[in-house]
């Protein structure tokens, strides 16, 4: 007997062809996946073909600073900087209990809508490190639902204190999953170069993985990405490297860029845009035209390199809005990036799935197959492009082989008389 069986499922493979068939799961991971599967479960659950897929991919976001817009203040410029100001006060307050608070409501916010693997930045550059401190225990707590990844972030750049860069190590020891930075807020060019030497240097010292903020201004004279792809290229992390917005990239003249496309075919990294956030703070100084302020999407994708979307912010200093609700954010990819054939349109939804998974390096674990854990989610939707054009409700989440979260897809009433 089964532990849970899914019955009529439309299922996303993992060739992205989809198929009409039953799911079987036996403790935590899929037994049997087959177009009808005889025998019984302790739970069945008959899914009237819907679309059965893995489950979101959060690859960028702030879980110390969600939930906190309007707290001292709201961002009135709407630019980064004012946003990093805010965030500067707002911290000096953080305690445990007040991030583990905020972080544990929005992560069951993304879960029940479809996210299970997250990838969170945590600033570290507070000496009392309480914001690492409280999502390191978040990362525990959560483990049996959602795979938590911390990103050791220092927000006031890595060398924007004497102790800054010692914080970072000290994140690493603490157990961060991977190595962050910001070498276009760093107070000089050589130290954002330097930072990126350093952070590399990091990783490879402790074995971690890197996701740099990288390039997150209009400035077309921010280069730290051709630094990040020649230090990938030397230090063969390639894969285990991810340079977050680069939102340079989309204002580099097309000279330098296509120069620096060819580099970036070499390292194999991961690029994460985040066009919730990105659309809204970036062109703040432009009159008109006014830019998009989102990297080359479309052309990186057409490279082959691995591009995925994340949320960034949820309700903070930075970005006002937002529900954790990974269909929005390829929605607005797909609009600001304009990719609106159907193939740009699904590779959309594949920047929020597996292209996540890539970025994070989890493939292992992630995907519909037999004998992988049992993480996925029904959509109320046909295929990817209604699940996107309709931003679906996501109807079950099963995590690690259990029902984790179950949402009715709204029905309107119609009262109005019949028009013909
Ligand atoms: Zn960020």
């Amino acid at each position: 007997m089964y532990d849970l069986l899914l019955r009529h499922c439309r299922l996303l493979q993992t060739d992205q062809t989809i198929a009409e068939v039953d799911i079987a799961v036996e403790q935590g991971k899929i037994s049997a996946i087959a177009p009808h599967l005889p025998g019984n479960a302790k739970i069945t659950l008959d899914i009237h073909k819907h679309l059965v897929s893995p489950p979101f991919v959060e690859s960028h976001l702030h879980l110390d600073s969600a939930l906190t817009a309007g707290e001292p203040r709201w961002n009135q410029s709407g630019t980064l900087f004012e946003g990093i100001e805010i965030w500067r006060e707002r911290k000096q307050n953080l305690s445990l209990e007040d991030v583990k608070q905020r972080a544990i409501a929005t992560l069951k916010q993304q879960a029940t809508q479809g996210v299970l693997f997250v990838r969170s930045h945590v600033d570290v550059s507070e000496a009392s490190l309480t914001a690492l401190q409280a999502l390191l225990e978040i990362r525990e707590a959560v483990k049996s639902w959602i795979t938590l990844q911390i990103v050791a972030f220092p927000q006031d750049g890595f060398y924007g204190s004497s102790q800054t860069e010692i914080l970072v190590e000290k994140a690493l020891d603490l157990g961060a999953d991977v190595v962050g930075g910001i070498p276009h807020y760093e107070l000089t060019r050589e130290d954002g170069v330097n930072s990126v030497h350093q952070i590399f240097a990091l990783a490879q010292k402790y074995d971690r993985l890197i996701d740099i903020h990288c390039d997150e201004i209009d400035d077309e004279q921010s280069r730290f990405l051709e630094v990040v792809a020649a230090c990938a290229i030397r230090s063969g992390l390639g894969s285990r490297v991810s340079a977050s917005h680069t939102t340079a990239f989309g204002s580099y003249n097309n000279a330098y860029a296509t120069k620096l496309m060819g580099f970036l075919q070499r390292t194999q990294i991961n690029f994460i845009a985040n066009p919730l956030i990105n659309i809204t703070l970036q062109g703040r100084t432009d009159t008109y035209p006014k830019r998009r302020g989102i990297t080359r999407v479309k052309e990186l994708w057409q490279q082959g390199l691995n591009v995925s979307f994340g949320h960034d912010c949820v309700q903070d200093p930075w970005y006002s809005f937002g529900r954790g609700n990974m269909l929005d954010v390829a929605f607005m990819g797909l609009h600001v990036c304009q990719m609106t054939g159907i193939a740009e349109i699904d590779a959309c939804y594949d920047m929020i799935t597996r292209n996540g998974a890539k970025t994070l390096n989890v493939e292992a674990e992630y995907g519909v197959e037999i004998g992988k854990p049992a993480n996925l989610i029904v959509l109320d939707a046909k295929d990817r492009y209604d699940a996107i054009c309709r931003r679906s409700t996501v109807c079950y989440v099963i995590a690690q082989g259990k029902l984790l979260a179950r949402t009715e897809a709204p029905r309107p009433h119609w009262y109005g008389t019949a028009v013909c």
